[in-house]
């Protein structure tokens, strides 16, 4: 049996750590490997390596750690076929999706080829006679990220590209259900020039995250999962001092107006609710019908929901892979059963799908349901599954009203051929990505990716002029040569003249 071991120091790494974990290929649900879950020690070790290794990457010029981006970027282009076969594996998800999910981390780590440019800092002459000042951003030491299961790739590609070309050196804590992509592309990162101990990967789970959050050589955490564990994150780092962002979950809605492209709102909610098999923060679970749209919406909905291809990732055909776990299929069925119980209209149910040479696999076929209030938990909780939710309303500051009361602020869509609707949406919503008339919003990366309220704790969103924000701070430095004007001894506050 394949065991997942760490990488550090540029190597692969058994620790004696006597705790293993079990990897799933969710096509067909049979275990393909193990992984070490590291201990506290495991990480301890890690973090000295990469405190040492910063004293040099640090003084790198940034173009040259620019230049080991560039690599990366062209290693990772070579690979992607195997990358991306790996996330198959390992989630579930259909080729072309992960092909995408990749193509988007590897868009970081093209933003991160441009650091020197980012990196520039200000500069003001004669702040007062004779006197410069300016101001930089110095990298923090040693930062870490720690990644949910739903993009092996894009996620932690939002934290270490821009972490490393900004200086700092960074440990990896994946997750445990599917972590051989970041093993991977630690070793693609060593192929491209990185020095030993600027990006590690420690395996494991909450020992490990535990250990992340009392070491006081970590300077920042990144943290991407669900919101329990965001917010404990978010607290425990701040706690013990650290820099932190912490994303949590979401519940998206995607508002369809009477006066929108309804095949196109159909077809983006088709996407967005489904693909995936709905393991997305930013996938879209609930429809909000506005005015008399609902009754048209509901019956394209229910035919092209019928229709979705389920099948194994590497299928061309497949449009909708596998959950990632049996416990995880089990608990988004019985948030399906529970929406028939608290009296919403399950009008497609994907509960009792059965795949043929795949019977074990985690599978479930897209489940719709009509008629959702906002007071039921299949609406209130995320479900993190292919459910969509239809709820009516009958009017457009309905729609905003129940959006901006929802505790989750990740993603929001309208679809409307209106724009000053669009504006006022935009303008109004209590949401931190929206998109109109795009299903799925998510930022490229030279803007940043957040949510608002319990989606995001912290204040720094990822990627982009945020993420140089977050793994940098700023110095200001004002000077005077000493042959400028002579001054006597001063007690009062300095000021310019
Ligand atoms: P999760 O919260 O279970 O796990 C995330 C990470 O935290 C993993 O590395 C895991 O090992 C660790 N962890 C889990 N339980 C822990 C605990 N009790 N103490 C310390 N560490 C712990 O999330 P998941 O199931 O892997 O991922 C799905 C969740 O991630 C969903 O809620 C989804 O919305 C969210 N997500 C959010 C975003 C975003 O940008 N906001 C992006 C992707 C996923």
């Amino acid at each position: 049996m394949n065991l997942i071991q760490h990488f550090v120091n540029g190597k692969k790494f058994l620790s004696n750590s006597k705790r293993n974990g079990k990897i799933f290929d969710p096509a067909t649900g049979e275990q393909k490997s193990q992984i070490i879950l590291g201990s506290k020690l495991d990480l301890d070790n890690a973090v000295i390596i990469a405190k040492k290794a910063f004293e040099t990457w640090s003084q790198k010029p940034p173009i040259q750690r620019a230049r080991v981006m560039f690599k990366f970027k062209e290693l990772i282009e070579k690979n992607s076929d195997e990358i991306t076969k790996i996330i198959v594996s390992e989630h579930g998800k259909v080729y072309e999706d992960a092909k995408g999910s990749l193509q988007r981390g590897l868009e970081i780590v093209e933003f991160a080829c441009g650091i020197p440019q980012v990196l520039k800092g200000e500069f003001s002459e004669n702040v007062g006679t004779n006197i410069d000042s300016w101001s930089v951003r110095q990298p923090l030491g040693v930062c870490a990220g720690i990644t949910p299961f739903n993009f092996p790739a894009m996620v932690p590609m939002w934290m270490f590209p821009m972490a490393i070309a900004c200086g700092n050196t960074f440990i990896l804590k994946p997750s445990e259900k599917d972590p051989s992509c970041s093993m991977r592309l630690a070793e693609l990162l060593t192929e491209a020039g990185l020095p030993n101990g600027v990006f590690n990967v420690v395996n494991g789970d909450k020992e490990v995250v535990d250990a992340i959050l009392v070491n006081k050589d970590i300077q920042a955490v990144s943290f991407v999962g669900s919101t329990p564990v965001a917010k404990y994150i978010y607290e425990n780092a701040a706690k013990n001092e650290k820099r932190v962002q912490a994303l949590g979950g979401a519940k998206n809605h995607l508002v369809v107006m009477p006066d929108c492209d309804l095949d196109q709102a159909v077809n983006g909610l088709m996407g967005a609710a489904y693909g995936s098999a709905g393991e997305r923060c930013m996938a879209q679970s609930v429809a909000v019908a506005v005015g008399n749209v609902a009754d048209n919406l509901v019956n394209k909905l229910i035919k092209k929901v019928e229709a979705l291809k389920v099948g194994p990732g590497m299928d061309k055909t497949s449009e909708m892979g596998p959950l990632i776990s049996k416990v995880h299929l089990e608990k988004v069925k019985s948030y399906v059963d529970l929406g028939v119980k608290e009296g919403a209209k399950l009008i497609v149910d994907g509960r009792n799908l059965k795949l043929q040479g795949y019977e074990k696999g985690f599978f479930m076929g897209g489940c719709l349901f009509d008629n959702v209030k906002k007071n039921m938990k299949i609406y209130k909780e995320e479900i993190f599954g292919p459910v969509l939710s239809i709820i009516r309303v009958k009017d457009f500051n309905e729609a905003t009203q129940l959006i901006n009361d929802h505790e989750y602020g990740n993603g929001v869509s309208i679809y409307t051929r209106d724009g000053d609707v669009g504006r006022t949406f935009a303008n109004k919503i209590k949401v931190g990505m929206v998109g109109i008339n795009i299903p799925i919003p998510v930022p490229v990366a030279f803007h940043s990716f957040g949510g608002w309220k319990r989606s995001l704790f912290g204040d720094q969103h990822m990627h982009g002029p945020e993420g140089v924000r977050f793994y940098t701070k700023l110095k200001t430095i004002t000077s005077r040569w000493p042959s400028g004007v002579r001054s006597n001894p001063e007690f009062i506050m300095p000021t310019m003249k």
